[in-house]
């Protein structure tokens, strides 16, 4: 039988295109989460479309490039640089993220943020509209369309209005804050509407679906049942899906000669001291000076484990042009270094705090004999290198402020099976619901409590060690990406078919 065919839809597609000539461009795909998840999925027929990244104004490098990523089964949608600024820089980027991350608006420019919300609010409407007319283009009777994150809350509408048929699926990536935080939106119900023309709506955790759905109540009045939301007689179906990562990819590539080769040099560049390990994008959301702060907590309470541990702080920089973001990165060069002054030695330091931003630059902070990729938009740090990082560390932490999962925490356990490290994580990570039994979960924001989380991890008995490792390792290994996807999508089949037999 002909597989079903699925459209992917995302703001950004899974390449990094870059333009060679008049008609020319090499393409490279990116091996993120989503991208080995779908391509696991041998049931379905899968197709993406989305943005790749580039302002292409002439149709000549349209086409071509039309034609290149169609061999890797991508459509793009083109979208130009206006759009993208008020879009994804303003609205996306700008008013959706640090909202849904409970982190308000941005504090440079809150008045101009205010300001600016009605047109950003139009041109986000604008691009989501642009992005169903591409999907209408390439859908054929049966297929599944689902929807990818907040940049395309609005998308679902556009879809169903052309076609009420179609079976569209939409899935948050972020966090879905509480509807006391969602209520602050100007375009509150729009969004909230949009969303629900969907048939299945999903979330990385019950919390969040539940916010959701408290938000449709009492924002819209709606009624929320334990399916999801109800609107005269039609019902939204809201879950959770937790999604994973394609675990045997890491597991596999601990076995790899490269990857033995970093691992050694690794344990013989940190002999004798315990490694703990942070791998976060450099974003407000990550926590990343609490976690600092809460390191230097902890060497200040246990003075003598100064020389027998230190902290690797992989950090990949995005949107350096953002103030907000700039602003965090020195104040987090400027936190180590009071740290590294206070505490280090002549021939050792506590904290290496390693910036991804070229493979010289990278190389020359770490001191290791990495090559960080390139091309790469924010994904810096090579495949290899980082499951070396993840294999010889002792304790891992996430520090998250918020987070809608927090893949890292994923990885570090898919890595540990000979090590069984231990995995601090805060509570408000998605991850917490799943790996809270063999983390210890912190709250990130008091930073004794971290410190001594960081204690408690590095003295753990090795038996205790196992045995939280054991069930993390369980969990990772068994609730796959590829899982994740084939579950999001037989479940939105599954709710088409009883929408049609309830009518
Ligand atoms: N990662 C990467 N290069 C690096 C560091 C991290 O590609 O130099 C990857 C990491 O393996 C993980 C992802 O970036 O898959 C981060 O995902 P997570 O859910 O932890 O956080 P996000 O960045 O999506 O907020």
């Amino acid at each position: 039988p002909l597989r079903q065919r699925l459209l992917v839809v995302a703001n950004r597609l899974p390449v990094s295109a870059v333009r060679k000539g008049e008609d020319s461009w090499s393409l490279e795909m990116s091996a993120g989460g989503l991208v080995s998840a779908l391509l696991g999925v041998k049931e379905f027929e899968a197709r993406w479309i989305g943005w790749a990244g580039v302002n292409v104004p002439d149709e000549v490098g349209q086409k071509a490039l039309t034609k290149a990523l169609g061999e890797k089964r991508c459509i793009p949608v083109f979208l130009d640089e206006e759009i993208v600024h008020r879009y994804y820089n303003g609205y996306c980027n700008n008013i959706l993220w640090p909202l849904f991350h409970y982190l308000g608006l941005p504090q440079e420019d809150r008045l101009a943020t205010t300001r600016s919300f009605q047109s950003q609010f139009e041109a986000y409407k604008k691009a989501n509209q642009m992005f169903a007319d591409v999907v209408h283009q390439h859908y054929e009777e049966g297929d599944v369309v689902w929807c990818h994150d907040y940049h395309l809350m609005f998308l679902p509408k556009c879809l169903k209005e052309r076609n009420n048929n179609m079976k569209v699926g939409w899935f948050l990536h972020t966090p879905f804050p509480s509807s006391e935080i969602h209520r602050t939106l100007p375009s509150r119900s729009d969004l909230l509407r949009s969303v629900l023309a969907a048939d299945l709506v999903g979330f990385h955790t019950y919390d969040y679906a539940r916010h959701f759905v408290s938000a449709c109540t009492r924002i819209l009045g709606l009624e929320g049942t334990p399916e999801g939301v109800e609107d005269q007689g039609r019902l939204t179906r809201v879950a959770a899906f937790p999604i994973g990562i394609d675990s045997d990819r890491f597991i596999r590539a601990l076995e790899l000669p490269k990857v033995q080769g970093h691992i050694n040099e690794l344990k013989e560049r940190f002999a004798g001291r315990k490694v703990m390990l942070g791998v976060d994008r450099l974003d407000m959301i990550k926590g990343i000076p609490q976690k600092i702060l809460a390191f230097e907590k902890f060497l200040e309470e246990y003075p003598s484990w100064c020389d027998k541990v230190v902290l690797l702080q992989i950090a990949v920089p995005t949107r350096t042009d953002v103030p907000e973001y700039q602003k965090l990165t020195s104040q987090v060069h400027e936190i180590v270094g009071r740290i590294n002054g206070r505490f280090g030695t002549l021939t050792a330091v506590p904290i290496h705090h390693l910036m991804c931003i070229s493979a010289g630059n990278f190389k020359r902070l770490a001191g290791l004999r990495f090559i960080a990729e390139k091309g790469g938009r924010d994904r810096s740090l090579d495949f290899f290198a980082l499951c070396a990082l993840y294999a010889v560390t002792d304790v891992a932490l996430v520090t998250s402020l918020r987070d809608g999962m927090n893949l890292v925490s994923y990885e570090f356990v898919a890595c540990q099976d000979l090590k069984k490290g231990v995995l601090i994580l805060s509570e408000f990570a998605g991850a917490a619901q799943s790996l809270g039994a063999g983390a210890i979960l912190v709250n990130p924001w008091n930073i004794t409590e971290v410190a001594d989380s960081i204690r408690q991890a590095l003295t753990m008995t090795p038996e205790e060690r196992e045995k939280r490792h054991q069930h993390n390792f369980v969990h990772v290994t068994t609730h796959t990406a590829q899982e994740w996807a084939e579950t999001f999508v037989s479940e939105l089949n599954d709710t088409v078919i009883e929408a049609q037999l309830r009518t």
